[in-house]
């Protein structure tokens, strides 16, 4: 179904990431929560709403702030090299497997890890 696009959806949890459009352009935040079914992620304290809340037994009510989730096509994964939002490749890290790919094929402990980069500086974003 959504191969393709799920394959460009490469942001995790706790990625730092720049929102690139919206009226909260530039800000640098984490992931918190990524929804892969909606393409969605929620950045930290971006894209915060007021809500209005009513006093319950658990909190005293008033007016609580709250992320929205942004598509991910408006934030770019943050490359602490070029300290900027950025567009990141894939790279596989193993080079054992070039020609018989087939991905169930691999044996166990020769799993090849699949990492970011920076497309500008080639810079490495996943921590292994
Ligand atoms: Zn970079």
């Amino acid at each position: 179904m959504l191969k393709n696009d799920s394959y460009k959806f490469s942001l995790r949890k706790n990625d730092e990431v720049q929102v690139i459009s919206g009226r909260e352009k530039g800000k640098i935040g984490k992931i918190l929560k990524v929804d892969l079914k909606n393409c969605r992620v929620l950045v930290e304290k971006t894209n915060l709403v007021k809500r209005h809340v009513r006093p319950t037994q658990k909190n005293s009510g008033g007016i609580v702030e709250k992320e929205l989730p942004l598509h991910y096509s408006n934030v770019l994964l943050l490359c602490p090299k070029c300290n900027r939002g950025v567009r990141h490749g894939i790279k596989w890290m193993d080079g054992v497997n070039k020609q018989n790919t087939k991905p169930e094929a691999s044996s166990k402990g020769q799993k090849k890890a699949k990492i970011r980069i920076c497309k500008r500086c080639s810079e490495a974003l996943d921590v292994a």
